[in-house]
């Protein structure tokens, strides 16, 4: 068979599996890869050979960073599976994974249920509406409890979960799961080995009934049938729920164990039957779009993952890369296998796969010269923690200099900025791990040894209240001079908001170059900061009005005198200090809740809710950033080791 014909746009499916922190997301991947045959030899976590953690600092850290693209076949389909972080400090990578798959699976852990991380991945992918399947993992562990995790997806997530598979047990022991569906009792025989599922007919329960009315609901035949007590066929049902699935009315939920090979194969048949392939999400006739979703560095060079979405890519071809408007001549493209590569002539409307060699920015989109077309970028939060970093030798400080500049080309959710005051180079991003990791990569990755200082808040000032000036830049003294004239208001505008820039120029006072001048000036002034250096957001800026000399007026001097208005009008308009507020979660003993609780309040945290699952007590609050340094160390002690916690950026607040 060619590749060609084995290319059917309705058997593909781009899926991300999505999670908690240790939910089980990784083990999933290696079992998924392992069933659909692209592995033989099974990596366990622990021993740090998963397939998709190849990096040798995701292999000791034991978590997942880097987003790896795999591609594997199941039931005549073609499944492009994406791995993402489950650590707050990496949320950019889920985001831009979210935004170029077609479907996720959720994997909650069976015993901690719906956590703090479940639930922003699950606003994430409800941002991006990507239809999801639930997996409950881990129903081997004692205190697993299926019944109460599909409560929490509805209380927790507000989701309308349906129940596809359902655990079964024998003396506390998981043995296998209960296709809803097919109303069979699928078991494996052998304890925690891989081995071939037996399938028996099973008794009809409530669950079944839940499954028949989620159907019933989409299709007025298998109502009547529900009500005349006929039975319906599996793929009517199927065929009802996937309707639901992609438009967000249900959710469906299947239960297993990855570690114990256990509802893995029901899990790939779901995705089949269940999740969108990329026609089901449209847009995908016409000339060539594909956007490179993520860049990583390697010692082949630049690789750049792709989605196409429409037409596509192949290998000779030039192309257009739409932001910069440059012609590039694609070199080689791979589609990716963890680790390993296979090199492919094209990747058509659908597929995820990698560029080699070409010179492109992550969110960047490619596209036929003939037509272009920019596709949506990915929008990078702000980086709330900072440090000071700088080369070990001093003979290192260029390739420090083009390394630093890759991994923020990279990673979005970095940024470099400079101290106003020393100007030594400040890293900025998400958190004190991912700065850590990031300065690890920069060894064992570029080969360049750094020391960073002590993490330092990353401030933000925004205005207060509304203020207007007048400026004139006039600068004539021989050669070409500079003229402009604005009038700028400037205040502050909504959270989250960034740069809201406005002009009410009429009868072409000012030329659109000009206004493009000032607003490019007031967004270096804004970057610049105020009140010693901190970058300025959330304020509005208008451009009330303006004019022009002759000869001397130009885009530049509109910017310089754009950037002078902005500083002068920002210095009446009450500028104010904002520090950068965390979401805190943490879980612990109860005996050491009274010592979480009180340590937070004298961070200047403040608890939002106290939970109690299982054993466990979660405690869920906010806490200044700035109160946040060494916090793993101090939640050890406080906890003897047994407190866990996760940190994200959930706002700002004035200092
Ligand atoms: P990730 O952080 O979501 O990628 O989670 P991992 O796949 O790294 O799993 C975290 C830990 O849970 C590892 O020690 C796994 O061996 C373990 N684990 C994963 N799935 C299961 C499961 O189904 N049952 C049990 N008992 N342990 C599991």
């Amino acid at each position: 068979m060619t590749r060609r014909e084995r290319y059917d746009l309705d058997r593909i499916r781009n899926i991300g599996i999505i999670a908690h922190v240790d939910a089980g997301k990784t083990t999933l991947t290696e079992r998924v890869l392992f069933h659909t045959g692209r592995i033989h030899r099974i990596g366990e976590v622990h021993d740090g050979t998963a397939t998709t953690d190849f990096d040798p600092i995701e292999q000791r850290k034991g978590i997942t960073i880097n987003t790896a693209a795999v591609t594997c076949d199941w039931a005549g389909h073609r499944i492009h599976l994406i791995d993402t972080p489950g650590h707050a400090d990496f949320t950019i990578e889920v985001e831009r994974s979210l935004r170029v798959l077609d479907g996720a699976v959720v994997v909650l852990d069976g015993v901690a249920g719906v956590e703090s991380q479940t639930e922003t991945v699950w606003r994430q992918a409800d941002r991006h509406h990507v239809p999801r399947l639930v997996f409950v993992n881990k129903l081997d562990r004692v205190g697993a409890d299926f019944a109460r995790a599909i409560g929490e997806v509805a209380t927790r997530l507000r989701a309308k979960p349906v129940a596809i598979t359902v655990p079964t047990y024998e003396d506390g022991v998981l043995t296998g799961v209960i296709d809803v569906v097919a109303m069979e009792h699928v078991t494996w025989p052998g304890d925690g080995v891989p081995s071939t599922p037996v399938r028996t007919p099973a008794v009809f329960d409530n669950w079944r009934e839940r499954v028949l009315e989620a159907a019933a609901d989409e299709d007025p035949e298998i109502l009547a049938a529900v009500v005349e007590g006929r039975a319906v066929e599996p793929d009517r049902i199927w065929a009802a729920l996937r309707r639901a699935t992609i438009a967000g009315r249900i959710v469906p939920v299947l239960a297993g164990s990855a570690y114990k090979y256990r509802g893995v194969e029901p899990l790939l048949d779901a995705v089949v039957a269940l999740l969108p392939s990329p026609r089901d999400r449209g847009g995908v006739d016409g000339e060539l779009a594909a956007l490179a979703f993520k860049i990583v560095f390697d010692e082949h060079g630049q690789l750049s993952f792709v989605r196409v979405y429409r037409g596509v890519l192949a290998k000779g071809d030039t192309v257009l890369a739409a932001g910069a408007e440059r012609r590039l001549r694609v070199g080689r493209l791979v589609k990716l296998m963890a680790a390993d590569r296979e090199e492919v002539d094209e990747l058509r409307a659908g597929e995820i796969g990698a560029v080699i060699g070409l010179p492109i920015a992550g969110g960047e989109t490619l596209c036929s010269v003939d037509a272009p077309v920019v596709l949506e970028k990915i929008v990078a939060p702000e980086p709330v923690v900072r440090v000071a970093i700088e080369p070990k030798r001093s003979e290192d400080r260029q390739k420090f200099g083009i390394a630093l500049g890759r991994m923020v080309a990279a990673d979005p959710s970095l940024r470099l900025e400079s101290d106003p005051e020393t100007g030594q180079t400040l890293l900025a991003g998400m958190g004190q791990l991912h700065l850590d990791v990031r300065a690890e990569q920069l060894e064992t990755e570029h080969g360049v040894g750094v020391t960073i200082g002590k993490p330092l808040v990353a401030y933000r000032t925004t205005l207060r209240k509304v203020a207007r000036v007048e400026i004139r830049h006039v600068k004539q003294s021989g050669g070409p001079g500079q003229w402009a004239h604005v009038v700028l208001e400037v205040g502050p505008a909504e959270s989250g908001a960034g740069l809201v820039f406005e002009h009410r120029i009429k009868g072409g006072a000012l030329t659109r170059e000009y206004i493009r001048g000032v607003e490019t000036g007031v967004r270096a002034a804004m970057s610049n900061g105020l009140l010693g250096g901190h970058p300025v957001v959330d304020v509005k800026v208008v451009l009330i009005d303006g004019s022009t000399h002759v000869s001397d007026s130009s885009e530049l001097a509109f910017a310089i005198a754009g950037g002078k208005a902005f500083n002068a009008a920002a210095a009446e308009a009450e500028p104010t200090l904002l520090e950068p507020i965390m979401h805190l979660e943490v879980s612990c003993r109860e005996e050491d809740v009274g010592t979480v609780v009180g340590d937070l309040a004298r961070r200047r945290g403040q608890v939002v809710e106290l939970e109690t699952r299982g054993d466990e007590r979660v405690v869920r609050g906010e806490v200044p950033v700035a109160e946040t340094f060494g916090y793993a160390g101090a939640l050890g002690g406080m906890t003897h080791g047994r407190g866990r916690f996760t940190l994200e950026p959930a706002r700002y607040a004035p200092v």
